[in-house]
């Protein structure tokens, strides 16, 4: 399991290996003190809607800067975390500081969209996380409709009854369940059918291949007729050309997210964006459905 073991059998890549390794186990050291060194941060990168560019939602997405080794990107320091109990921490560090930036934004004088977070799966297994989730609202007074849980299937794939009491739990207080990455693993329909989900975010994978490939069409196709029997929104992910925005609204998806409109920004900017103090991309390149 560990990158020890591989080490003594596979010996040309022994010196990347202990590289890999001392700056793994480096990373795990220094994450911990993380927080309280005020060393992570979050973006926020809008959602949109296909036709108008209007902001319909944002995704807030953890950064870490490390002292040495600068930005860490998630993928790098979230497995770590999510090896021992620090995902908790992380995890409602993420929520609390979503939370408050909203309300910042909210007494700029911003008209308010729901936020998203990222859940890690194993969250779902520790109990009180609902209240946890709860108490963030009441602190913040942050309506309940107003924050999303982003959950990938890895969560649901554990069938532990905790995770859908949890689900059901948090979907009676009004928070919405959007499935993550979908059509990335599995994509059991069996999931959506099984447990309280809102949204379904279709993975960037079909944004890089839509213009080209006609699978990826009918994949994304086949998702948007089953989010409707559903009664599900559905947002595609990683939008990054005009052809694929292009391919998406032809297919009817009503919404979009990715580097086109906007990469994922500071809090400052955000907050600009939302007081439209500054010409949203979408809009400050005529992307008006007619001109498309
Ligand atoms: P995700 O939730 O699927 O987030 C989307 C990722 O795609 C983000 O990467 C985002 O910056 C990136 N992205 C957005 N638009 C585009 C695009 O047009 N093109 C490309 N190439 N990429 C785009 P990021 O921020 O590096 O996050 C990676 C993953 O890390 C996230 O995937 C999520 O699974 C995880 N993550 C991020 N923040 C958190 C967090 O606060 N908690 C937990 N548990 N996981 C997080
Ligand atoms: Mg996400
Ligand atoms: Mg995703
Ligand atoms: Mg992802």
């Amino acid at each position: 399991r560990s990158r020890r073991e591989n080490h003594s059998t596979v010996h040309h890549y022994a010196s990347n290996l202990d590289i890999d390794y001392y700056r793994r186990y480096r990373l795990e050291q220094d994450l911990h003190y993380a927080i309280e060194r005020d060393q992570l941060f979050l973006e926020y990168q809008p959602k949109v809607d296909s036709w108008t560019g209007k902001i319909i939602g944002l995704e807030a997405l953890i950064r870490w800067q490390h002292p040495e080794w600068g930005r860490i990107p998630p993928n790098d320091f979230i497995p770590l975390a999510e090896e021992s109990a620090l995902h908790i921490a992380i995890g409602d560090w993420v929520v609390e500081t979503a939370c408050q930036a909203m309300i910042n934004w909210s007494r700029a004088g911003a008209e308010l969209v729901p936020i998203s977070v990222n859940v890690s799966p194993k969250r779902f297994l520790i109990p009180g996380f609902e209240h946890q989730i709860e108490q963030a609202l009441t602190t913040y007074k942050l309506s309940a409709d107003l924050l999303e849980l982003e959950i990938t299937e890895a969560a649901l794939i554990m069938d532990d009854p905790n995770i859908s009491r949890t689900l059901e739990h948090l979907s009676q207080l009004g928070v919405r369940i959007a499935l993550d990455d979908f059509g990335k693993g599995y994509s059991s329909m069996v999931y959506l059918q099984r447990y309280p989900i809102n949204v379904i975010k279709i993975d960037r994978q079909f944004a890089t291949h839509i213009v080209e490939d006609r699978k990826a069409q009918a994949i994304v196709k086949s998702i948007l007729y089953m989010a409707t029997e559903f009664n599900l929104a559905v947002i595609a992910e990683g939008i990054e050309t005009l052809q694929q925005l292009e391919m998406f609204r032809s297919l009817n998806c009503p919404n979009i997210q990715g580097y086109l409109f906007s990469r994922p920004v500071s809090a400052e900017v955000m907050e600009s964006f939302l007081l439209r103090e500054v010409l949203y991309p979408i809009e400050a390149c005529s992307l008006a459905p007619d001109t498309v």
